[in-house]
């Protein structure tokens, strides 16, 4: 074993570890990628190669020993029964075999293998208890997933009770995802009526999965409890609610594996996922038993669009349950499953012409225009080229024939040119001097800097759109009425000179807009705002409270991401009291460092900032860490536990409806519980009510209980 370690395979190793973590906080957090699955799998693969020679390196926090999912913050943790795994990879014939080798080896014999294919949607665990559906989570780092239960009963193939003689508790895992046809037809619809589209079916899967309806009902319940609510504004509430389930109806699921299981003896996985059938659930018609491994990947490979779904390759398992056992796992993945991942497809199509994006910190990105073609599922005209450099190392010229490729892969990429096709016509993409948008010098910032940024960050159109939209992101204050159109209305109509008055919007600023007035007749305006007006001004108020830690982030504070925000609001109990630090002071905190302390004492120090802090606060923005009001002390003494969901309810939501009013809620029931409020698919707190004679209270009681008090729900029970 090779024990000294050279600096720069250090160095490298350090840096693919960036990359990948980064990588995977955008791809599984935000369901937002920015590099493609082939740079990412190459990367990791790097990094392993790395590790295999110098194995000190394979610590605990790199990410080959971890799962790689990330929990966010907006929905309750679940913790999975048995840890859910990823799976290795292999690229070609010969890595395969490789594997299959080793797999002789250490059992001594050839197992029998199974073969599927490998879904590209989003995993899940879903619990059954006494053959009723307990628990839907995502994968999350593999021990604790997102409890996303609620919106799960939306989706018809997710059985509510199983059929058959299902085992008193069956865990088992699966993908949910969209058929290609459904997933075209989602995306025309978002954009006929203006919205962004999904990049792929696997980023549709997780963006509507992971989205909160139980909010939209409980915005729904509100505007209908609030006299003062048009009709209109419940009009679109509702429509935005239906149009949210229309589409979770629209996910299907696959299960291809199961946790943990009491009540049910299973040999193997073909056995699995005969016992799987037996109980309702859908299991994929194109498994193999005791196939040619070889022989499967191959077929596949030729027939992937044969499917109604997209696969992005084929997963071989051994199919004895002993035999998995004997193999094992590493801290990432069985030892007895390897993920074969076909290699993405490439076309080619015309380089129309090459222009420059200025993004929200002005860095000046040149981008791929090229003739529409369809690439691994969908429709492709733009595609990224990083920097100038990029374009350069490509070898790429405006008028070629290029190398497009995607495949199960987000992001489009240019590899080359297709040299032999061009006619002397093509010409050389020339980075401009200036910004497209605001006409400034572009330059590097740092001598060593590949990309070239415009300066004028005050003013810059294009800058302060893209920092509207950064604001209105979920990351930041998650406005909905605020996304690029908005944005880009905002600025190029006039109505903001920049993001320091956005609070201070009302009806007659967005008036004679052309994105935000109601047209009354082609090209004639009224003099009432029209809905997207409407609901940027009632999300800007909701806006206005949320927590310290995403205030900070739509500063868009160099480095200063929803992370790095948390840390300081953790620290700091009001922005004032992070304006005050030290620099010092803020490099010492856990996870900040002195590079990004300077980087936040130079942004509170311009004048311009300064003046954006200080509008904020005088139009209400909270710059502190609130305690929750009281809306009322009829529940004070009173303890309640909550179990299942509430209609028109989140969680916190309910929590709050309960702590607000100054009752507190505990997490499990005793004789001291006053009520046990039960929601749709109730836990055994419920049994535990009933066992204790605690008052149950269902979604009608609960509203007494908030409305009138504890003596009004007893009475609503029929109870003295
Ligand atoms: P993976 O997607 O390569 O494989 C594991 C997953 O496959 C399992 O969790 C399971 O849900 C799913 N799966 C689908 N069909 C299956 C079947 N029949 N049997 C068993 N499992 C099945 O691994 P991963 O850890 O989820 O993600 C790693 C991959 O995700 C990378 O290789 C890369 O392609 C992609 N990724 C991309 C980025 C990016 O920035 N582009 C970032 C992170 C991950």
């Amino acid at each position: 074993m090779t024990t000294d370690i050279p600096t720069k395979t250090r160095s490298r190793w350090v840096e693919l570890v960036e990359i990948i973590e980064d990588a995977r906080r955008r791809y599984y957090l935000h369901d937002k990628p920015t590099i493609s699955d082939t740079e990412y799998d190459k990367c990791f693969n790097e990094l392993l190669d790395i590790e295999s020679k110098f194995p000190m390196l394979k610590s605990l926090d790199s990410p080959t020993q971890s799962v790689g999912g990330a929990r966010s913050e907006m929905f309750e943790p679940v913790t999975h029964l048995s840890r859910m795994y990823s799976l290795d990879n292999v690229f070609d014939d010969q890595e395969l075999k490789t594997w299959l080798d080793r797999i002789d080896k250490d059992l001594g014999q050839t197992p029998h293998y199974l073969g599927e294919l490998k879904i590209d949607g989003l995993a899940v665990d879903i619990v059954y208890r006494n053959g009723l559906l307990s628990s839907v989570a995502t994968r999350g780092d593999g021990t604790v997933g997102e409890d996303v239960t609620y919106n799960a009963q939306f989706i018809p193939s997710i059985p509510r009770a199983l059929t058959g003689k299902p085992p008193s508790l069956l865990e088992v895992r699966g993908e949910v995802f969209f058929e290609l046809a459904q997933f075209d037809q989602i995306n025309s619809e978002l954009e006929k009526s203006s919205k962004t589209e999904f990049a792929n079916p696997r980023n549709a899967a997780a963006g509507t999965l992971r989205q909160r309806v139980d909010r939209r009902e409980e915005e729904v319940a509100k505007a209908q409890a609030n006299s003062k609510s048009s009709e209109k504004r419940l009009a679109t509430l509702r429509t935005e609610l239906d149009d949210a389930i229309t589409i979770l109806q629209k996910l299907r699921l696959t299960v291809h594996g199961i946790g943990a299981v009491d009540g049910a003896k299973l040999a193997s996985q073909s056995e699995s996922y005969q016992l799987l059938k037996d109980c309702g659930l859908p299991v994929s018609s194109h498994y193999q038993v005791g196939m040619d491994p070889i022989k499967f990947v191959t077929y596949w490979q030729e027939h992937r669009h044969d499917v109604e779904h997209e696969i992005d390759g084929v997963v071989i398992k051994v199919d004895n349950f002993e035999l998995q056992r004997k193999l094992g796992e590493t801290a990432r993945a069985p030892r007895w499953a390897i993920a074969f991942k076909y290699p993405p497809e490439v076309v080619t199509t015309k380089l129309l012409d090459i222009k420059v994006s200025v993004g929200r910190t002005g860095r000046i990105t040149p981008f791929a225009h090229m003739q529409p073609v369809k690439v691994a599922g969908s429709t492709v005209e733009m595609a990224t080229l990083h920097n100038e450099q990029e374009v350069i190392r490509k070898g790429i010229l405006i008028g070629d024939t290029v190398y497009l490729r995607k495949a199960g892969d987000v992001i489009p990429e240019i590899i080359g040119a297709v040299e032999s096709l061009r006619d002397g016509s093509e010409k050389k993409f020339v980075m401009p001097i200036v910004c497209p948008s605001c006409k400034t010098n572009i330059l590097a910032v740092k001598d060593a800097d590949v990309d070239l940024r415009c300066p004028n960050a005050k003013s810059c159109p294009a800058q302060l759109i893209e920092r509207l939209f950064y604001i209105g992101s979920r990351q930041a204050l998650d406005i909905e009425g605020l996304g690029s159109k908005a944005a880009a209305a905002l600025i190029n109509e006039g109505i903001l000179k920049n993001e320091a008055d956005l609070f201070d919007l009302t009806e007659a600023s967005l008036i004679g807009s052309e994105f935000f007035t109601k047209a009354v007749s082609a090209g004639s305006k009224s003099n009432q705002i029209n809905m997207a007006g409407e609901k940027l001004l009632s999300q800007l108020e909701i806006a206005k409270t949320r927590p310290l830690w995403r205030i900070l982030v739509a500063l868009s504070i160099r480095h200063v991401g929803p992370t790095v925000a948390q840390t300081l609001a953790k620290e700091f109990s009001s922005l004032q009291s992070i304006i005050s630090a030290s620099g010092q002071q803020l490099a010492s905190i856990d996870g900040v460092g002195e590079i990004i302390a300077e980087s936040i004492s130079e942004w509170f120090s311009i004048d311009w900032h300064q003046d954006i802090v200080k509008k904020w606060q005088g139009a209400g923005v909270s710059l502190e860490q609130t305690a929750p009001k009281l809306l009322s002390d009829h529940l004070t003494g009173i303890s309640v536990v909550i179990t299942g969901s509430m209609p028109g309810y989140s969680r916190d939501g309910a929590n709050e409806a309960v702590t607000s009013r100054g009752g507190k809620v505990s997490s499990s029931v005793s004789k001291k519980t006053d009520f046990v409020i039960v929601g749709a698919n109730p836990g055994s707190k419920f049994d535990k009510a009933q066992e204790l004679g605690v008052p149950v209270l269902d979604a009608d009681g609960f509203a007494v209980l908030l409305e009138s008090g504890p003596s009004a729900a007893r009475s609503h029970l029929g109870l003295s």
